[in-house]
């Protein structure tokens, strides 16, 4: 491991899928149990060394009582359920420093492609406006940089009005690898 704190790796439970697409794509390797019972996914947690991220009080104190750290999300949009994952990062000494977009679908890595790899996939006109494509290594979904990553940015803004600022000085201008430009 290198110096410093390693990216905090989740396991969001059934209510938060769509957070846990979020925070894929902002590059935090996130498990999302669509189903399950609770004591399967606070054991996968305590295994894989993830922060188990709740909307449930109980789950969150089931958790916290088996020595796995869990953050109890309260906020109704998944911009206020980063918020609140910001606010507990620094208490649970987590650094929430974004990295390169995952997969939205699987949390797979992206690879950068060209054009012609993805234009049976990708409609015309988006081929036309947009010159940065990205596969799954896994799905094979195909991402490009459109409003989905300006989105992706303002939410990236969010965590790091709070915790980026002290973890990663270079701001929220963009040119670093992760917000942006995988
Ligand atoms: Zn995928």
């Amino acid at each position: 491991m290198a110096t410093g704190r390693a990216r905090p790796t989740f396991a969001a439970d059934a209510m938060l899928g769509s957070l846990a697409r979020k925070l894929r794509a902002l590059g935090f390797d996130t498990s999302y149990y669509g189903s399950g019972e609770d004591a399967q996914l606070v054991r996968f947690a305590a295994t894989e060394g993830r922060v188990v991220l709740t909307a449930d009080r109980e789950l969150a104190g089931f958790a916290r009582a088996r020595g796995v750290p869990a953050i109890l999300l309260r906020g109704g949009s998944d911009g206020k359920r980063l918020s609140e994952i910001a606010d507990a990062a620094g208490p649970l000494g987590l650094a929430l420093v974004t990295g390169d977009p995952l997969c939205s679908l699987c949390g797979s890595a992206l690879e950068r492609v060209g054009k012609a790899g993805v234009s049976a996939e990708v409609p015309a006109s988006v081929q036309r406006s947009h010159r940065a494509f990205f596969r799954c290594v896994r799905c094979g979904h195909v991402y490009w940089k459109g409003s989905h990553w300006k989105k992706l940015r303002s939410l990236a803004g969010r965590l790091g009005q709070k915790q980026l600022a002290t973890n990663n000085r270079r701001g929220e201008d963009g040119g670093s690898a992760g917000e942006g430009d995988p």
